[in-house]
């Protein structure tokens, strides 16, 4: 068949693995996911309410303008509805950006390892990936900012980064912005934002009006506990949105996910225990994991890398085995790494008793 070597070339995104796989695969029962960073209290009550209210509806086509769910995102978000666009989740936003703006040959940097979709939607688009080495973890934004040429159209800036949960410093971020050439758009995804407990951290829409392209990506999926409904959204300069409005799919944002988000913006109690859950959980499994002698690296999600010091997809079998689904991070070039979410507070607890058996302590 004739396709475009980058299409034959493309390595399938390997989605963490689902309970019902594992169940199946192992003939077993009751086991936990802490592999996708999904929210561990569930969705929220108020976007199930709304979902269940808008389902005798779904013989309509939705709002293909958003209307509602817009105009409560730019209150809520203080920018003009016209620069918001929303997705079937976030890596939609991320997909219409190269499609949009991306041509075969243009550069696109970003930071290895990251989110892998960058690298895959960049790929599709026939554009070059410029991948910029981690230094200590963190986004190295000095090397990533020597790394723009001529071809340089767009660099991606996970903030914080998936998967190593560090953030970049305020002031790394105005340094780098400055380097920015006025034709390159800088793609800011904070997927992780609201988890962030560290007050250096810049926000994205602080610097919608520079006279830099800025674009801050966000999304349902992780705070607000509605990753299967699949919406997101990225907020950017008018002009921007305007030509992604013309390319993106008129119903891009199913009828569900419009009252399912608009619904879960409301609900302050979901988000709060949200919050709570994941920075206590993260404080339980920091002192556990140092109890069982092995070293973590502190986050600003709601995931964090464990060095188990030895082969991590041996580990992460293992702990299948227990019915505990976590992440070996040698795809991603740490290969005694692993990566887990915080869950339920019981969920932790067995998390890290399979953690100790499997490491030989505990
Ligand atoms: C989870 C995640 C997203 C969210 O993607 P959706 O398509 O909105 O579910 C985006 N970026 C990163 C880095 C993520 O980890």
């Amino acid at each position: 068949m004739n396709v475009p070597e980058y299409i034959a070339g493309l390595k399938p995104y390997v989605p963490g693995k689902p309970i019902e796989e594992l169940e199946r695969e192992y003939g077993i029962s009751d086991s936990i996911k802490l592999a996708s960073n999904e929210n561990p209290i569930g969705p929220s009550p108020k976007a199930v309410d709304a979902i269940k209210g808008a389902l005798m509806n779904l013989h309509r086509y939705p709002d293909g303008n958003n209307y509602q769910l817009g105009e409560r995102l730019a209150d809520k978000l203080q920018v003009a509805t016209n620069q918001i666009v929303l997705g079937n989740g976030s890596n939609e936003i991320i997909e219409l950006l190269v499609r949009t703006f991306i041509q075969k040959g243009d550069e696109v940097i970003m930071p290895a390892p990251s989110f892998l979709m960058y690298e895959i939607m960049v790929q599709a688009g026939g554009g070059a990936s410029v991948k910029v080495p981690l230094k200590d973890l963190t986004v190295d934004l000095e090397a990533m900012a020597k790394c723009i040429t001529g071809r340089t159209r767009m660099v991606f800036v996970n903030n914080p980064n998936n998967p190593t949960g560090t953030i970049v410093s305020r002031d790394a971020f105005e340094w780098f912005l400055k380097q920015i050439p006025s034709e390159v758009i800088l793609v800011v995804d904070e997927a992780y934002i609201e988890f962030v407990r560290d007050k250096r951290c810049p926000i994205g829409l602080d610097y919608l009006d520079s006279d830099k392209m800025v674009v801050t990506l966000r999304t349902f999926s992780k705070a607000y506990g509605l990753a299967g409904l699949r919406i997101g959204y990225g907020v950017m300069r008018q002009g921007l949105a305007d030509l992604i409005h013309r390319v993106r799919q008129p119903f891009n944002t199913n009828a569900l996910a419009q009252v399912g988000a608009l619904a879960a913006l409301e609900d302050d109690a979901f988000f709060n225990e949200t919050i709570r859950t994941v920075h206590e959980g993260l404080d339980f499994l920091y002192d556990r994991v140092s109890s069982i002698g092995l070293r973590y690296f502190p986050t600003q999600t709601n995931f964090f890398l464990i060095d188990v010091d030895r082969d991590s997809q041996g580990v992460f079998e293992k702990m299948l085995t227990r019915g505990v689904i976590i992440r070996a991070m040698t795809a991603y070039g740490y290969p005694s790494f692993i990566r887990v979410n915080v869950g339920l507070a019981e969920e932790n607890e067995r998390f890290v008793k399979a953690l100790g058996e499997v490491v030989g302590i505990g």
